[in-house]
């Protein structure tokens, strides 16, 4: 697996697990901020046998897998359930929905919709959104738990579009909780952060279509306090 990163939080005794690289190209992917920090040269990346041999020690009640996404790999597919049968964890996937790993295993799965309209969504992340929405009806279909967020960018996904996407997501349930989340800007991208006022606006206008909908404005002091159990490819 794509996985380079372990990180522990000792308050929630919770992991998360990290890919790098992914298999959509978002022009406003956080991780470009990462990136130039990976000794590419050196990368390792872990199977699964290593992943569980570094959670052991702290037996984690709670596993997220969390961004980048998964590229094409075997053991991607039952990872949820591997977690589920070593530790009795809750495990939760954050998920693009490009891959799919099986869902045994699972508790909960929250799918970031980058766009609806698909010219935007290529344009965007490189790819097709076909794929994501149908996994994301599959998804409600089995009854697993789900939720959805979007990142509002002005200027690139902007509140229409967000409100394209409530509206695709209250056709399928209502009940589906979704987040809209501010975008934090990427060096060298054009595009600004919206303003608290506008992150709310945006959540305001979609409510009608959605009955459970929050809103974030992210900050780089959010990240902050969490340990590494495994990197070995980060340049300081
Ligand atoms: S899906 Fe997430 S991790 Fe992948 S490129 Fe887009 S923003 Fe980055």
């Amino acid at each position: 697996m794509n996985i380079h990163r372990i990180t522990y939080n000792p308050k929630l005794n919770s992991c998360s697990l990290y890919f790098i690289g992914c298999n959509f190209h978002c022009i406003g992917c956080y991780w470009k901020k990462i990136y130039p920090r990976v000794n590419f040269k050196e990368i390792r990346f872990l199977d699964l046998r290593e992943v569980i041999e570094i959670l052991k020690p702290v037996s984690p009640k709670r596993v997220i897998i969390i961004s980048g996404d998964p590229v094409e790999n075997d053991e991607f597919a039952v990872l949820p359930k591997r977690l589920y049968d070593e530790f009795s964890c809750e495990v939760r996937l954050l998920t693009n929905g490009f891959i799919l790993p099986s869902l045994e295993g699972l508790s909960h799965v929250s799918m970031s919709i980058k766009a609806l309209n698909d010219d935007i969504h290529i344009r965007y992340t490189g790819r097709s959104n076909r794929q994501s929405l149908e996994n994301f009806r599959h998804l409600h279909e089995s009854n697993i738990g789900l939720s959805s967020s979007s990142v509002y960018i002005p200027g690139l996904i902007d509140k229409d579009e967000i409100l394209n996407i409530a509206r695709f997501i209250g056709g399928i349930d209502r009940d589906i909780p979704y987040r809209i989340i501010g975008y934090m800007p990427v060096n060298g991208l054009q595009y600004r952060k919206p303003s608290y006022t506008e992150v709310k606006e945006a959540a305001a206008a979609v409510n009608g279509n959605l009955r459970n909908v929050i809103f974030s404005d992210p900050t780089e002091q959010d990240y902050a306090g969490i340990i590494d159990l495994f990197t070995n490819n980060l340049k300081k």
